[in-house]
């Protein structure tokens, strides 16, 4: 918990922070709010991920200081672990040999840290540590206020997702008392994507179906696609997102051929549809809203598994009486969604 945090910052000097593979808006903003954090304090600390900082991050202030790595190859006072399920998504090797810290707004995250600090009516983990500089009496400067605005925007979806509070809105507040100008923000971090994306985007949203329903939405990217139009890793991030725009969309599915027959697959849903639960069945997971996993399998069979759970999961929404899913009542094979046009 938050004291628990507050004494081992107080009382230790070397630490190093990391997060979850493919870093996103909020893991990042929230590595280097916490980083920026640390320094003020005169403590040693050092970012280190998996992956490098993806193009629309790296005007963050300190994305140059993140050191891509395999392995936590040096001995820290403590871990940070930001915004990760469990102890394996950060992709790191060795990192169980640390004392580590476990900091997420996830609620089915795994206790895996020696410390545990999980608030999950937390919009986003950037606010978590806006608190922990309040908790530690550290001044908010304009580079830790850039960082956690980053990861409130990006979690919150520019504060449209039902996780956005009162309290959001009063810590984005407070961030731009301390400097941040948000439309600069929004700028770098939505509206800088490269021609090669642009022309990505028109293949994969060339490829959307619905279901009978109009109420399930999905499309894919293939390996062709990203050859075709040269695009990265990062250029097929927040595709999901289109298909949600149309009124009658309730839920989405992504597929991103990563390898021959590997798909990364992102969730997305509206209300009381619980997303979460399906990635889970594909041991990913995520939020209600928001969730992600890994298919592997051929392009049938990723359409038929995880778009008849979606279909499935919204005509049974609900039912409970919460608008969580029942599993255990979710037969296993469910029929193929037929597509209309
Ligand atoms: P995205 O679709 O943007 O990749 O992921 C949406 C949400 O689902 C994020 O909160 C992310 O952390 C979570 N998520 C995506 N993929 C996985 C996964 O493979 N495992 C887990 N545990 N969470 C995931
Ligand atoms: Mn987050």
């Amino acid at each position: 918990m938050l004291s628990q945090v507050v004494e081992l910052i107080e009382s230790k000097r070397r630490f190093a922070i990391t997060s979850h593979i493919r870093p996103d808006g909020d893991s990042l903003g929230s590595s280097l709010g916490l980083y920026w954090l640390l320094r003020a304090l005169d403590k040693e600390v050092e970012v280190v991920m998996r992956d490098a900082v993806p193009h629309a991050y790296q005007k963050l202030p300190g994305s140059e200081h993140v050191r891509v790595t395999p392995r936590i190859d040096r001995q820290y006072d403590a871990v940070f672990v930001i915004e990760c399920s469990d102890i394996t998504r950060p992709g790191v090797i060795d990192l169980e040999r640390q004392f580590v810290v476990n900091i997420d707004h996830h609620s089915t995250t795994a206790l895996f840290g020696d410390i545990n600090w999980i608030d999950s009516t937390a919009s986003a983990v950037g606010e978590m540590i806006y608190n922990l500089c309040k908790a530690l009496g550290v001044r908010v400067t304009k580079e830790i206020a850039e960082c956690v605005y980053t990861a409130l925007i990006t979690d919150t979806g520019s504060f449209h997702y039902s996780n956005t509070s009162e309290r959001t809105f009063k810590v984005a507040s407070e961030l731009v008392r301390a400097g941040v100008k948000p439309a600069k923000v929004s700028q770098a971090v939505f509206s800088s994507y490269p021609w090669s994306k642009i022309e990505l985007m028109s293949e994969v949203l060339a490829t959307v179906r619905r279901d009978q329903s109009g109420r399930v939405a999905w499309l894919v990217q293939t390996l062709d696609m990203q050859e075709r139009t040269g695009a990265s890793d990062e250029d097929g991030d927040g595709f999901v997102n289109y298909p949600m725009s149309c009124g009658d969309v309730e839920a989405c599915a992504f597929f991103k051929e990563t390898a021959p027959g590997v798909y990364r697959v992102s969730l997305r849903s509206k209300c009381d549809v619980n997303v979460a639960r399906i990635a889970e069945r594909f041991r990913g997971g995520g939020h209600r809203n928001a969730a992600g996993c890994t298919f592997n399998g051929t392009w049938d069979e990723a359409e038929r598994e995880v778009v008849g759970q979606l279909v499935y999961a919204v005509e049974h929404r609900g039912e409970n009486g919460t608008g969580a899913l029942q599993l255990p009542q979710q037969p296993e094979s469910i029929p193929a969604p037929s597509a209309r046009h």
